[in-house]
């Protein structure tokens, strides 16, 4: 099968709904010989499978998964592992990277590696409420199955002191449930209570749900696998059911485009007692 050279697409599909893959995304899943995924997203692209060889498997064997892909690309198949979201946003394109490094595959030996961008749950999580990420934001897991506990709380307190919007992944599992509750609790201790909180499950898939509250009473509904949790900064906002974070033009700008008196369109924002302003990059 195949040309002989093989090709690797490691491929992000995106939240669920067939609209959000993109067409080089469909591209790569429809040119594959083989395709590899866990059970879930494999039946989320079910309808581009007719005819070609799928290897399904379960969660906790993505090392399988990738080596699998791997190998049988390496042999001269066309094959195009699918991750959700993006691939490379805790996805499995770190994973073939290790599996092709522990092979010592150089750049120019078989198979061709190609990496194929999709929505990450970041992006399409914020779509469903309103502009969360419009200003500085992270993306932080809380799952602890590769790293220390530690190790990802410094991460929160970071971000929480540095008033970076948060956008949490894995935030709690049926057995992992403790890591939310601490979180809430790091943030809580540089933010007000009433920051905007957004959890978006299922992003444009059938079960979605979306629910706005805010820091003090988040851990009051359901969180799961499938949930993305998005924390406002101390800037973001409610309006009409939306959770916006502002890019500040409020602070150079009056509502009618005109520039408030002391500052300059071009040149860096003034701020009363902060020095000369310079010219914007
Ligand atoms: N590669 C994926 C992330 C995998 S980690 C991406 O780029 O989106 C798995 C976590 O992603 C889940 O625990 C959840 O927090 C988030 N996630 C993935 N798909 C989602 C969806 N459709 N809706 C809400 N959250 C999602």
């Amino acid at each position: 099968m195949g040309d002989g050279r093989g090709l690797l697409s490691v491929v992000g599909i995106g939240p669920g709904a067939p609209g959000h893959l993109t067409p080089a995304a469909l591209e790569a899943i429809s040119g594959a010989e083989l395709v590899v995924g866990y059970t879930t997203y494999v039946k989320l692209v079910g309808h581009l499978l007719a005819g070609k060889e799928v290897v399904r498997t379960g969660m906790t064997e993505e090392i399988a998964r990738a080596r699998a892909a791997v190998e049988r690309a390496r042999a001269g198949a066309r094959v195009t592992l699918i991750s959700s979201g993006d691939a490379g946003v805790y996805g499995m394109a770190g994973l073939v990277f290790e599996v092709l490094r522990g092979i010592g595959w150089k750049r120019a030996d078989p198979p061709e590696l190609r990496i194929v961008p999709g929505i990450t749950a970041l992006n399409s999580c914020a779509s469903l409420v309103g502009a969360p990420l419009v200003h500085d934001f992270c993306a932080i897991s809380l799952s602890d199955l590769l790293t220390p506990w530690p190790v990802i709380a410094r991460r929160i307190e970071a971000a929480a002191g540095a008033d970076f919007v948060v956008g949490l992944y894995n935030p709690a599992s049926g057995r992992r449930t403790r890591q939310i509750v601490e979180a809430q609790a790091i943030l809580r201790r540089h933010r007000s209570g009433s920051t905007p909180v957004a959890l978006v499950k299922s992003a444009y898939r059938k079960l979605e749900r979306v629910v706005l509250t805010d820091l003090d009473h988040f851990l009051e509904y359901e969180i799961g696998m499938l949930t993305t949790v998005l924390v406002g900064s101390s800037q973001t906002y409610v309006y009409e059911g939306y959770m916006v974070t502002p890019r500040g033009y409020g602070s150079k700008y009056a509502p009618d485009g005109t520039v408030l008196e002391g500052q300059r369109p071009g040149f860096s924002l003034v701020v009363p007692g902060a020095g000369p302003a310079e010219e914007a990059e």
